[in-house]
């Protein structure tokens, strides 16, 4: 049995460490970003909100024509016996569906490649660590770059074009800021690289309906805004009412909720997470420990052999 302790990956039926796991140099993956993936956080041992997951993973196949062969129950078997195998008690776990190789020489026809499935699995994300979360972090609304518009790349389907993304990082970190949030070409606020942003005024909440991915931890605030009396609006939100917000908050599978203090120049919250955000933050974990939310990781010795 080799060493998966730090990441595993499944790949074709085997069940290997993370560092060797990777995927040919033709693949149309890795050739044309050609992929529709999920990410599925693991949290004191149990899969959170599984189905939800794996109903957009689902949805996103079927999006993009992939033929995968495995269908939903396969593919919670593999995570089960992947996320097990490792012995991760906290974990991020993607779920991956590539257009791989075209067999035939010359072929452009996407029809013609052999499609494939594969999991990974490694130590739990958070794409703002915890402490500066908690402090509330710094944000970069991107001036070079626009997200790419949803008629172009449908951001509801999961998927690899972070071109925009990684060019708004770039200024960023240039800038010495956490992260970076995205302008449509209308000047809406949009999401950014692994999250969904939300402005807080007063007991209203203003999250983008439109050019994002439906985040899963997006659905799982709206749900704790509701419940928290506040009230929720999912609509375009325009750049210069987003300046007037009392609070601002992004949300991922990645971290939960995240508070932002600063974005560009401007300060929100007395330059401190909010009262609203952090809130939610206290609650989004609590909620991953709700017995109603978790899936168990099932034990090892199911469907695959480990290589
Ligand atoms: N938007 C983008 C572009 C993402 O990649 C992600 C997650 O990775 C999100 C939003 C947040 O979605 P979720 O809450 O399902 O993690």
């Amino acid at each position: 049995m080799q060493d998966v302790s730090k990441g595993a990956a499944w790949m074709g039926g085997n069940i290997i460490p993370i560092s060797d796991a990777a995927v040919s140099v033709t693949d149309w993956g890795v050739t044309h970003s050609d992929i529709g993936y999920d990410v599925v956080p693991v949290w004191k041992g149990a899969f959170f909100r599984l189905n939800d997951y794996l109903d957009r993973f689902m949805a996103s196949v079927h999006a993009l024509r992939f033929d995968i062969g495995v269908d939903a129950d396969a593919v919670a078997d593999i995570l089960h016996d992947m996320v097990s195998a490792s012995g991760l008690q906290n974990a991020y776990v993607a779920m991956v569906a590539a257009r791989g190789r075209n067999p035939i020489p010359g072929s452009r026809d996407p029809r013609d490649c052999n499609n494939h499935f594969y999991a990974w699995c490694v130590p739990y994300v958070h794409i703002v660590s915890p402490d500066q979360a908690d402090q509330g972090t710094s944000v970069w609304i991107a001036k070079s770059v626009r997200r790419i518009p949803q008629d172009s790349v449908n951001p509801k389907v999961k998927n690899y074009h972070w071109g925009d993304f990684t060019s708004g990082l770039f200024e960023a970190k240039d800038k010495g800021f956490e992260t970076t949030l995205l302008l449509d070409h209308e000047g809406n606020v949009t999401e950014g690289p692994g999250f969904n942003a939300f402005a807080v005024y007063g007991d209203r909440v203003v999250t983008s309906d439109h050019g994002v991915l439906h985040g899963i931890t997006r659905a799982t605030v709206l749900d704790m805004c509701r419940e928290h009396g506040l009230r929720v609006e999912t609509r375009p939100l325009p750049l210069e009412e987003f300046w007037h917000a009392d609070e601002v908050f992004l949300s991922s599978s990645g971290g939960g909720v995240i508070p932002v203090a600063k974005v560009d120049d401007r300060t929100f919250s007395n330059g401190a997470a909010g009262p609203v955000a952090s809130r939610l933050r206290a609650t989004y974990f609590e909620g991953l420990e709700k017995d109603h939310l978790r899936t168990p990781v099932r034990s090892h010795g199911g469907m695959t052999e480990t290589a």
